[in-house]
C-alpha cells in the first residue's frame, strides 16, 4: 500500500523507538520532564520566541492559543479556507466563545489592507477583534508556502490596531524548507505559532506551541484546563526530540511532490499544479468519474489519497514514501483511471 492520504501516516523509527525507550522522564505538570523541557527549549529556539509549549496536538496548541490571545465574544479574523475554520469542529467558539469573521484571502495570507478592513473596533454593538490568524503553509490551498513578507505585512497591519496575530505553522518547516529561509524568518513578526511534530517530521505525537514568556504561562495553565497536562511526557516527547533533526529531509518530500505532480498531469483527466511543498492537489473533473470513484479505484491498486472538496483530491508526500514509490503510484493511478 501507498499511502498519501497525509503526511500524519508516518510511523516513527527505530531512532524514535529508542528515543522512547531511554527517555529521562519526570512529571511535566510539576515542570520537572527533563526531556519535555528539553524538547520545549529547541522548539523555542528554532522558531525564535522565548519559550515554548509541548502539546498533544496542533488542534490542542491552537486552541489554546485562541483561548489565550482572546476575551470570550471577541472575533477572530481569518482565511475561509483556514484549518481553523474548516476541521476544528469551531473551537474557537466552543473553547473560547469567538465569533469568527472570514476573508478569502489570496493564497490564504490575508493582505494588509484585509486585515486593516476586517479588524472591527469594539464599540456599543462590536466585539472588537481578538485575534488575527494566519497559516503557512496553507493546507486546504495546496501547501501554499506564505513568504515571510506577507506574513509581515498582515502582522504589522493587526499591530497598528493593537491585534495579536497567531501563525498556525503545522507545516512551518515545510514552508522554510521551500522558501529557504530559516524557521524563525518566518515567524518573528507574530505573537504565537504552533507547528506540528507529527506531520512531515515523522514523530508519532505532539506539536509545540511557541510565544513569550508569558504567552506560555498562561498557555501552560490552559494547557491544564484542556486535559492536555501530561505526566511523564518525555516518553513521547523523545521521538519530538528526534523529529527536529528531521527538518533538512522535508526537501525530499517536496522534490517527490513535484515528481508525483508531474506525473499526475500527465494523466488523461487529471489537472496539476505543480505543488510549493509536500501537498498535490488534482482536480480531476475532467476524468467524468466521480472523487468517491477515483479514490475507489486508486484504493484497488494500492493507493491512498483523500477527497478535497467535490472535484479535488489531495496527494501527500511525506518520509515513508520513496522516490521508487512515487513512481510505483504514477503507474497505478494511470492503470486504474
Ligand atoms: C494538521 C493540521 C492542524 C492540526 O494538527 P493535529 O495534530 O492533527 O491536531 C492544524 N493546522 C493545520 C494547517 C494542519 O494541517
Amino acid at each position: 500500500m501507498i499511502d498519501l492520504r497525509s503526511d500524519t501516516v508516518t510511523k516513527p523509527d527505530d531512532r524514535m523507538r529508542d528515543a522512547a525507550y531511554t527517555a529521562d522522564v519526570g512529571d511535566d505538570v510539576y515542570g520537572e520532564d527533563p526531556t519535555v523541557n528539553e524538547l520545549e527549549r529547541k522548539a523555542a529556539d528554532l522558531v525564535g520566541t522565548d519559550a515554548a509549549l509541548y502539546v498533544p496536538t496542533g488542534t490542542m496548541g491552537n486552541q489554546i492559543a485562541a483561548r489565550v490571545h482572546t476575551e470570550r465574544g471577541e472575533e477572530l479574523l481569518a482565511d475561509r479556507k483556514s484549518h481553523v475554520v474548516k476541521y476544528e469542529l469551531g473551537g474557537a467558539a466552543d473553547h473560547s466563545g469567538l465569533q469568527v469573521r472570514m476573508v478569502d484571502a489570496e493564497r490564504g495570507v490575508l493582505s494588509p489592507d484585509q486585515v486593516a478592513h476586517g479588524i472591527v473596533e469594539e464599540d456599543l454593538h462590536r466585539p472588537g477583534t481578538g485575534l488575527v490568524w494566519l497559516e503557512n503553509t496553507h493546507n486546504a490551498r495546496g501547501g501554499l508556502a506564505i513568504a515571510p513578507e506577507k506574513i509581515a505585512g498582515a502582522a504589522e497591519a493587526a499591530h497598528e490596531r493593537d491585534v495579536p496575530v497567531h501563525l498556525d505553522g503545522a507545516r512551518l518547516c515545510n514552508a522554510a524548507t521551500a522558501l529557504d529561509v530559516p524557521v524563525s524568518e518566518i515567524t518573528a513578526p507574530v505573537d504565537s505559532v504552533m507547528f506540528c511534530l507529527s506531520k512531515g517530521l515523522g514523530a508519532p505525537i505532539g506539536s509545540m506551541l511557541a510565544g513569550s514568556e508569558e504567552f506560555i504561562e498562561n498557555a501552560r495553565r490552559v494547557r491544564k484546563l484542556f486535559g492536555g497536562g501530561m505526566r511523564q511526557a518525555g516518553i513521547i516527547a523523545a521521538p519530538g526530540l528526534e523529529a527536529l533533526e528531521n527538518v533538512d529531509d522535508l526537501e525530499r518530500d517536496h522534490e517527490h511532490a513535484a515528481l508525483l505532480a508531474e506525473g499526475l498531469d500527465g494523466i488523461d483527466g487529471f489537472d496539476v499544479q505543480p505543488p510549493e511543498t509536500n501537498i498535490v492537489l488534482a482536480d480531476i473533473s475532467e476524468t467524468g468519474l466521480e472523487t468517491e470513484t477515483v479514490l475507489e479505484r486508486l484504493a484497488e491498486a494500492d493507493v491512498l489519497a483523500t477527497q478535497f472538496g467535490p472535484t479535488t483530491v489531495r496527494f501527500c508526500t511525506h518520509r515513508n514514501v520513496s522516490h521508487e514509490e512515487i513512481e510505483t503510484a504514477l503507474e497505478r493511478i494511470e492503470a486504474a483511471i
